[in-house]
C-alpha cells in the first residue's frame, strides 16, 4: 500500500456541489479515507504518514471528461483521422496525449470512439500501469448507418473506416455488438444520427429505424454494457430515449416530446459545446467569418431553454470537450464546458464543478465509486493554487492545479517531452488559395505546411 498522505488545512470543493468548506483530507491506499476531524484522529495512529500543508489551496475531486477522442491527436480534419492514421502509432500518441490531461488536471475520460477501435489498448495498457494516463472508460467503432454521422458522403456505405463502422441490417448489427462487447467495450456507441450533403439545411436526422435502435439496447443490455448515442435533432434523440439509450452526446434541437421523454428517463446527456463556444469567443482570432460565429452561438443558444428545463427536472449534463480536434486540443480546454453551463444555462459555479466530477462519474461507469471528495471514495484529486468556485476558468491557467492524484498517487507533473512531426500523419494541404490578388498583397497569413507533415 502506498504511504498514507494527509492534505491538511485545506479548503475542499466536494464534488457534490455543496459550498466550500475547512476539512483535512486522508488519502490511503488508492481511497479516500477520511475528512475533517477523523481524519485527523486516524492520521494520529499512522507511521510514517505524509502530511502535506495546503494553506489558500482548493482540494476537489479530478475532472472527468466524458467526450474525449484520445486517438484523434488533435485532427484538423475528418478525412485525417480516416485515411492518415496508423493503428499501433495512434494508440502511442494516445499514451503521449494522455499526459497532457492528467497535468490539466483530467482524471476520467469517456472515449466514445476511436480509430482502429485502439482506446481498448490504451485503456488496458493504463489499467496495468503500463502507460500514464486518466481512467479511461471507451466504445469501440461507432455504428453508423449508410446515411452516416458528421463526415457526409465520407461515410462508406460498408465496413470500417477511421472511429466507425458502417452496419447494414439486423444480422450486421446483432454481430457488430456481439463482436464488440467481447473485445471489450464498455459502452457501445451509435451514431444516431448524420447529416446528408444536399440536405444539410435540415441539420442532422435520425439515421435508425426505431426497429433498429431498439435491437442495439437490446443486445447490448443483456451483456451487461451500456449504449451511447450522438444525437442531434429531435427524432434522433426520442427514438434513442425510446429505445433505451443510457447516455446522450449533444441533444440539441429537441422538441416537447423529446424532452419528456429524456425527463422522464433521467437520461444523462452531454451536450459537448466547448468548441462552439471556442468558436464565439476566439474565432476571431482565426479569422473566422463573424456570420459562422453567429451560427455556432445559436447552437448553444437554440438549446438554452431546453437544457435548463432538463437540469430544473434534475436530468444530469455531464461535461464533454471532444478533444481530438484541432479546435479542443488536448490539455486545454476540458474546464472549458463549465463556463458554458454557467453562462448559458444559469449553473452555479459549484453546479458546474458537480457536472464535471460527480455527476461524470457515471461515465466512467463509477458512480459512487469516484468524482466526490467522501471517504470510501477513489482519490481522484486534484489540488488547486486559488478557489475554482469564485472563477472555475482557473482551471485552466497553467501552473494552477499544482497536483494531482490518480488512485491515491500522485501524477508527475513536469510536461511531456516535445515532439516532432511525424511522417505522413497530419492531412497534406497547400495552405491557401493562392489568388493573383493575395499573392501581390504583401499579406502573409497561414504558416506554410510542414513538407516532413505531408
Ligand atoms: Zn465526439
Amino acid at each position: 500500500m502506498n504511504q498514507a498522505i494527509l492534505l491538511d488545512n485545506a479548503k475542499v470543493i466536494d464534488g457534490k456541489g455543496r459550498a466550500p468548506f475547512s476539512a483535512a483530507v486522508l488519502i490511503e491506499g488508492d481511497q479516500i479515507a477520511a475528512l475533517g476531524d477523523e481524519a485527523l484522529r486516524r492520521v494520529a495512529h499512522l507511521q510514517h504518514a505524509l502530511r502535506i500543508d495546503l494553506a489558500g489551496k482548493t482540494v476537489m475531486p479530478g475532472l472527468i471528461d466524458a467526450h474525449c477522442h484520445l486517438s484523434f491527436d488533435d485532427a484538423a480534419s475528418n478525412p485525417e483521422i480516416f485515411y492518415q492514421r496508423r493503428n499501433a502509432l495512434s494508440a502511442l500518441v494516445a499514451a503521449y496525449n494522455a499526459k497532457k490531461l492528467l497535468r490539466a488536471g483530467v482524471t476520467g475520460i469517456l472515449d466514445p470512439d476511436s480509430v482502429f477501435e485502439n482506446m481498448v489498448d490504451v485503456r488496458d495498457a493504463a489499467e496495468a500501469g503500463v502507460i500514464e494516463a486518466p481512467r479511461i472508460s471507451c466504445g469501440c467503432y461507432a455504428l453508423i448507418t449508410a446515411v452516416g454521422g458528421t463526415a457526409g458522403r465520407l461515410i462508406n456505405d460498408t465496413g470500417i473506416t477511421g472511429y466507425y463502422k458502417s452496419v447494414q441490417g439486423k444480422d450486421e448489427i446483432m454481430a457488430e455488438v456481439r463482436r464488440q462487447v467481447k473485445v471489450g467495450a464498455d459502452w457501445i456507441k451509435v451514431h444516431v444520427s448524420g447529416v446528408v450533403p444536399r440536405y444539410a439545411h435540415l441539420g442532422e436526422q435520425c439515421s435508425w429505424t426505431q426497429e433498429e435502435l431498439n435491437l442495439i439496447c437490446e443486445l447490448a443490455h443483456d451483456l451487461g454494457v451500456p449504449v451511447m448515442g450522438h444525437c442531434r435533432g429531435s427524432m434522433s434523440t426520442y427514438r434513442a430515449a425510446k429505445a433505451g439509450v443510457d447516455l446522450i452526446f449533444h441533444g440539441t434541437g429537441m422538441d416537447e416530446q423529446a424532452l419528456d421523454i429524456v425527463i422522464d428517463k433521467k437520461i444523462p446527456i452531454c451536450p459537448t459545446f466547448t468548441f462552439q463556444a471556442n468558436m464565439v469567443d476566439y474565432g476571431h482570432r482565426l479569422g473566422t467569418d463573424p456570420a459562422l460565429v453567429t451560427l455556432f452561438e445559436r447552437e448553444i443558444t437554440d438549446s438554452t431553454a431546453s437544457m435548463r428545463r432538463l437540469v430544473a427536472a434534475g436530468v444530469p449534463l455531464l461535461t464533454g470537450s471532444e478533444a481530438g480536434f484541432s479546435m479542443v486540443p488536448y490539455g486545454h480546454w476540458h474546464y472549458r464546458e463549465m463556463e458554458v453551463f454557467m453562462r448559458y444555462f444559469g449553473m452555479s459555479s459549484l453546479e458546474a464543478i458537480h457536472c464535471a466530477t460527480g455527476a461524470g462519474a457515471f461515465a466512467l461507469k463509477m458512480a459512487g465509486r469516484t468524482g466526490v471528495v467522501a471517504p470510501g471514495m477513489k482519490a481522484d484529486l486534484l489540488v488547486v493554487d486559488g478557489d475554482p468556485s469564485q472563477n472555475v476558468g482557473i482551471l485552466g491557467e497553467p501552473g494552477r492545479i499544482s497536483q494531482v492524484f490518480l488512485d491515491g498517487k500522485s501524477v508527475d507533473l513536469t510536461p511531456p517531452r516535445e515532439r516532432k512531426a511525424l511522417a505522413g500523419w497530419r492531412m497534406p494541404s497547400l495552405g491557401q488559395q493562392l489568388t493573383r490578388e493575395f499573392a501581390l498583397s504583401g499579406i502573409s497569413q497561414n504558416p506554410p505546411a510542414q513538407p516532413e507533415e505531408l
